[in-house]
């Protein structure tokens, strides 16, 4: 008892040491220690290490291994306490302890000297969810939950998920609106979790609460829907501003990055809109312009540029309103294109058998992509042909009315244009 009360006193204050310069000073200042140690030899161990305690280490106990290696513990520590220092695996298979060679309770508290001995067992359940409250160390009650996070896995995911849908439904929500593909990232990454599993698994072991979980989710949920108004309101600032200013030299707003510089020669739609950047282009229904063809462009509410042929009855100025003056833009084609341009045309002919099919072998041999048609016999002997049709440019389109201009009976193909 004696020889191990030393080796671990010994052991205590090299440890102490260890920590040193932070806590307790310089060597020198052990120099009373090594004193007491060398004029205290035959005096009892338990009480020798009390006196040391009093004046070192009055929050704290120490207490040994039966190997003499001695572990220091926050003051009021139980066997549980010792176990998870010792190791996590010691204390989730401990089923019982031994101090100073007699069996105590889990709540037993340690004092100085205690000599303690935990015991193992492989078939050991872990830990138990009262040991939280018998503990005295953070070290030894972060490894317990630990445990439980670990372990229980399963179990916490099935019982965090019930708390969870119970406290979304009390809030109104449905577990659909939040895992919506374009939303569960956002709410995983405010709730720092990896998956809905991960979430649930927190609740059931205590990690967090379905109740701050949801509260959370509801912050982000009302955060992206103003996201999203805030989204809507700048795109429709940005059309508006466009409007007022359709001459100047970019159409982005401010904070938004740069748009393509205004003499850009490319764009998506074939179509530049002087003055703005890349923007949202549609090709009027009324004259469905084709490359080649002059052009105008409206700037429409919310649904970008509208281009018309110059020739339009739409566009002509005297249907141009005053107050929507601003909105008239200049367009011109760009040199890279579509492949192809819808245009509507229209035939008028002398009704006769096989006129449709005439009509539709001429645009075969034209090679030309047909996308609707429909004919109709008019009750004065006549016929008409509406047709929308595919080409790359005017030159293609003037080729097309030619040839079909070349059927026997027709005497007349036009452009639609103003309805
Ligand atoms: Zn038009």
């Amino acid at each position: 008892m004696h020889q191990t009360a030393e080796y671990g006193i010994a052991a205590h204050w090299k440890y102490k040491q260890g920590l040193a310069n932070k806590n307790l000073g310089t060597e020198q200042e052990f120099e009373w220690v090594r004193k007491l140690l060398e004029g205290q030899q035959d005096t009892d161990a338990e009480e020798f290490v009390s006196t040391l305690k009093v004046d070192l280490f009055a929050d704290e106990v120490f207490v040994f291994t039966p190997n003499g290696d001695v572990k220091s513990l926050p003051s009021g520590a139980t066997p549980i306490d010792f176990a998870y220092n010792i190791h996590s695996a010691v204390g989730n298979t401990m089923v019982g302890a031994r101090v100073n060679g007699r069996m105590v309770p889990y709540d037993y508290q340690l004092s100085n000297g205690d000599i303690v001995e935990v015991l193992t067992s492989k078939s050991a359940k872990g830990p138990s969810r009262d040991w939280l409250a018998l503990c005295k160390s953070n070290e030894a009650r972060n490894k317990i939950r630990q445990w439980f996070k670990k372990e229980r896995r399963e179990e916490n995911i099935v019982t965090g998920r019930a708390a969870f849908e119970s406290e979304l439904k009390h809030a109104k929500m449905t577990l659909a609106s939040i895992t919506a593909d374009e939303v569960l990232p956002h709410i995983l990454h405010k709730l720092r979790c990896g998956t809905l599993d991960e979430l649930y698994a927190a609740i059931g072991y205590g990690g967090t609460t379905a109740a701050k979980s949801v509260a959370r989710i509801r912050d982000e949920m009302q955060r992206l829907g103003r996201l999203q108004a805030e989204k809507a309101a700048a795109a429709a600032r940005t059309t508006a501003e466009s409007v007022i200013m359709p001459g100047s030299a970019s159409g982005s707003t401010p904070g938004e990055a740069p748009g393509p510089a205004v003499k850009t020669r490319h764009s998506d739609t074939g179509i530049i809109v002087e003055g703005l950047g890349n923007c949202l282009v549609k090709f009027a229904k009324c004259c469905t312009p084709v490359p080649g063809d002059p052009v105008v462009g409206f700037i429409t509410r919310g649904y970008g540029v509208s281009v018309h042929r110059s020739d339009c009855p739409n566009v002509q100025p005297e249907k141009r309103r005053p107050e929507e003056a601003a909105r008239w833009v200049k367009v011109s084609w760009a040199e890279s294109k579509l492949p192809n341009y819808k245009t509507s045309l229209e035939l008028s002919a002398k009704d006769r058998d096989n006129l449709t099919l005439d009509v539709a072998m001429a645009l075969s041999t034209a090679k030309v992509k047909v996308s609707a048609l429909s004919a109709r016999s008019l009750p004065d002997g006549h016929a008409t042909i509406s047709m929308v049709v595919e080409v790359k440019d005017k030159a293609e389109l003037e080729g097309v009315i030619n040839k079909l201009n070349n059927i026997q009976g027709v005497f007349l193909v036009s452009r639609a244009s103003g309805k």
